[in-house]
């Protein structure tokens, strides 16, 4: 199958280059012949991320984004040169990592350049003093945290993706780790940064501990999925790696008792590094061979630091447990999660069984979790077509919770396998959004929640839009994103 066999099923607003030679021989200038291509082998590589409507659609032969040039900058003066001449002859340019968000971030549904970070992957510096750890951010977070155990730290940040994303794309999707219950999300965890806007100037935000010098800037960055300006350099925090780690199981008759039990760990303010509620379903399906769980719902921490400190927070995370009505399981469902906690194969594999699949994260203040959990549920199953609607919870505050939830079904008649995928995204999000909660907790916005930004930001939206108007006059920097609904005017026009 070749890429014109593909057909293109996003149109609106799509740029068309019109002298494409011309402007290959000035990426050429810019980057050099080995830092630019438009061969169509690259162009079908850069047209997807691992959003997984996007599977369904590769094994449709659709396409919902067709880059025209992928470019791999080495300088931030190459991508300074990039920006100027996006500006100049008005080329959408995409920020691309690691390809591993969810929501379509990293789609260039206007065409244009893809400017590839996977070559800014240098470690710059740990300074121990500090606890601080300085990169490139086109680095694999793998090779991360692989380099900084080597040296006796983490970097606390682990996301189920570690493998397949980088620092950039952590910093502009604002992701959480797996870990993140004790060592923070990325904005907790980014001291400074470097930032190219889409006019082509570098700014910087020192590494600092805080300060209280004005609005904080920086942070306007993280989370800005590549539309307000490219992060080149980070500083992060880091710790020394843990002396000991605790693991600990608990099964709970109801899903309010393991809400109940986790946040009174957190009241007394104890912050097991990992702490995961599966619901009865997922307790089934990943912890089905643990007789003490059976029609539950398993809870797995794992407290990790300095050895006196762990065995304090097990104590009191046992203790806290037992007072509401939980099981102990003992280690062995933890140590399962540690084996199982990058595998992913069963899920990405669904598209090829014809199902339409996906996972949406949400957040809550403790008072609705409960509440919202049963409503989101209740309002899924209520979508024609859909078998499976299950949830963990995985992210944890002492004032609220990260919730997962993960669907599966088989449209109905008439209805295309894209159509039935918004009905339940939007389902679920209206469901949240009725309730006063969020509709996003850590994958982002991308094209898959645009359209609901407005509803979430109420009337600071327009400021948020107004400050990318100023930043991005042209646009050219991932447009179809955040600010606007990509499927308002359908996909096909
Ligand atoms: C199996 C699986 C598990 C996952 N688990 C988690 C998880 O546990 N936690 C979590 O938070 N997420 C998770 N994700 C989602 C995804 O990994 C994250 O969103 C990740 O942060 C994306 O990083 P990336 O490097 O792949 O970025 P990409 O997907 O390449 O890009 C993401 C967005 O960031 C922009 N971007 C990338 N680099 C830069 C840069 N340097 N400057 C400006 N903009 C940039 C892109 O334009 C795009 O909008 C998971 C995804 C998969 C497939």
């Amino acid at each position: 199958m070749n890429l014109e066999d593909f057909e293109l099923i996003y149109k609106n607003d799509r740029v068309e280059i019109k002298d494409k030679k011309k402007v290959k021989a000035k990426l050429i200038d810019i980057l050099g012949e080995e830092n630019v291509s438009d061969d169509e082998i690259d162009i079908f590589a850069y047209s997807r991320d691992t959003t997984l409507i996007n599977t369904n659609w590769t094994l449709q032969g659709v396409l919902v984004s067709k880059p025209d040039f992928i470019t791999w900058p080495e300088t931030r003066e190459q991508i300074t040169g990039i920006l100027k001449l996006a500006n100049d002859e008005k080329i959408p340019v995409t920020p691309f990592a690691e390809g591993s968000g969810v929501v379509g971030g990293a789609l260039a549904i206007h065409g244009g350049i893809i400017l590839d970070m996977k070559k800014f992957n240098k470690i710059l510096e740990i300074n121990d003093t500090d606890l601080s750890v300085t990169v490139e951010t086109g680095v694999n977070g793998m090779n991360l945290e692989r380099y900084l155990n080597a040296k006796g730290y983490t970097g606390g940040h682990v996301p189920q993706s570690l493998y397949t994303s980088s620092v950039g794309g952590w910093i502009a999707h604002k992701a959480a780790g797996q870990f993140s219950t004790k060592y923070g999300k990325i904005e907790d965890i980014v001291m400074g940064m470097e930032v190219i806007l889409p006019n082509g100037d570098i700014i910087e935000f020192k590494p600092i501990a805080r300060a209280s010098t004005g609005p904080q800037l920086d942070k306007f960055f993280i989370g800005n999925e590549g539309t307000l300006g490219i992060i080149t350099k980070a500083t992060l925090k880091i710790w020394p790696y843990p002396e000991k780690r605790g693991l600990i199981s608990y099964a709970f008759p109801t899903i309010e008792d393991s809400l109940e039990a986790t946040r009174h760990i957190l009241r007394q303010q104890i912050y097991p590094a990992v702490m995961r509620i599966y619901d009865a379903d997922e307790t089934e399906r990943h912890f089905g061979h643990i007789k003490e769980a059976k029609g539950k719902v398993m809870v797995v921490f794992v407290c990790e630091g300095v050895e006196k400190l762990v065995d304090l927070e097990v104590l009191i995370t046992r203790e806290t447990c037992e007072k509401f009505k939980g099981v102990d399981c003992g280690e062995e469902p933890v140590e399962h999660w540690f084996e199982t906690r990058f595998k992913v194969t069963d899920t990405s594999s669904t598209p090829t069984f014809k199902l339409v699949f996906d996972t949406i994260e949400i957040g809550f203040l403790w008072d609705k979790a409960a509440d919202m959990y049963h409503s989101v549920v209740e309002a899924t199953k209520n979508v024609k077509g859909i078998v499976l609607i299950t949830a963990h919870v995985s992210h944890f505050y002492p004032n609220g919770v990260g919730f997962y939830f993960t669907f599966a079904g088989v449209p109905p008649k008439g209805k295309g396998d894209f159509e039935f995928y918004q009905e339940v995204w939007n389902t679920i999000i209206k469901a949240v959004e009725d309730a006063g909660g969020s509709f996003g907790h850590h994958h982002g916005v991308g094209i898959n929640r645009s359209k609901w930004m407005p509803v979430e930001w109420g009337k600071s939206f327009e400021t948020i839009k107004a400050i990318k108007k100023l930043l991005d006059p042209n646009n050219i920097l991932n447009p179809g994103k955040i600010y606007e609904d990509p499927w308002e005017k359908g996909g096909d026009n």
